[in-house]
């Protein structure tokens, strides 16, 4: 995708966000690989006002916190860059305030495998990482690290982030990682949750890695 499409799609599912009803108001923050840059949501914008020409873009190597554009980054861009340097797979990261992501990360709680669908995120557990600023280095450090192996975390007292290949699987991934948010916190509410195994979710593992792809098969 050139750089005029990617950001033509960035304000798209930024709005999408919204109506998604996974991120609320000038909230949350969005970022795409474009070559040797990384193109991001300007700060403090509402979505529905953005147009293309208002997402920055900077630098992915060299001095960190330079841009061009006509208004600031994110506050973010800290952790949006360290994601993007650290991972050659990764092509987006999206930041929400998602309702239930949040309200697990205010109690301080990593989500357990009490779905298979945690698989989608890389293990089996999607964990919190602790406190911090928003807009810090501190912060993006904490996510960094509560982002090892996985492709999500929660960030306490504040809301979640989500790494995709894409733009538009990390925001399929913002949207699942919201679900299973919403689900254990309503199986909690009424009972014990159950949550499967190590195992079971390293078989659902190997089912992803066809799911989609191929033709069914007949059982043996
Ligand atoms: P920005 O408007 O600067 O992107 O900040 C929103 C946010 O979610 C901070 O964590
Ligand atoms: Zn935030």
């Amino acid at each position: 995708m050139d750089e005029a499409a990617l950001r033509r799609e960035i304000v798209e599912q930024a709005r999408r966000m919204n109506a998604l009803g996974i991120n609320q108001g000038t909230s949350g923050n969005i970022s795409a690989r474009c070559g040797a840059e990384m193109l991001i949501t300007p700060s403090a914008t509402p979505y529905e006002t953005m147009r293309p020409e208002d997402i920055a873009a900077m630098p992915l190597q060299g001095r960190r916190g330079t841009w061009r554009g006509k208004l600031r980054p994110s506050t973010e861009w800290r952790f949006h860059l360290d994601i993007l340097r650290g991972r050659p797979e990764a092509g987006a990261v999206v930041h929400t305030h998602a309702m239930y992501c949040t309200t697990l990360a205010i109690l301080r709680r990593e989500i357990p495998a009490v779905h298979y669908m945690i698989a989608a995120f890389g293990g089996a557990t999607v964990r919190c990482a602790p406190y911090a600023l928003y807009g810090t280095a501190e912060l993006a450090a904490h996510a960094l690290r509560a982002l090892e192996d996985r492709n999500a975390c929660l960030l306490a007292n504040h809301g979640m982030i989500v790494v995709g290949p894409t733009l538009a699987k990390a925001m399929w991934l913002a949207v699942e990682l919201e679900t299973l948010a919403k689900q254990y916190y309503l199986a909690m509410q009424a009972g014990e949750p159950v949550v499967l195994s190590e195992a079971e979710i390293a078989a659902t593992a190997r089912g992803f890695a066809t799911y989609g792809l191929q033709a069914p098969t007949a059982d043996e």
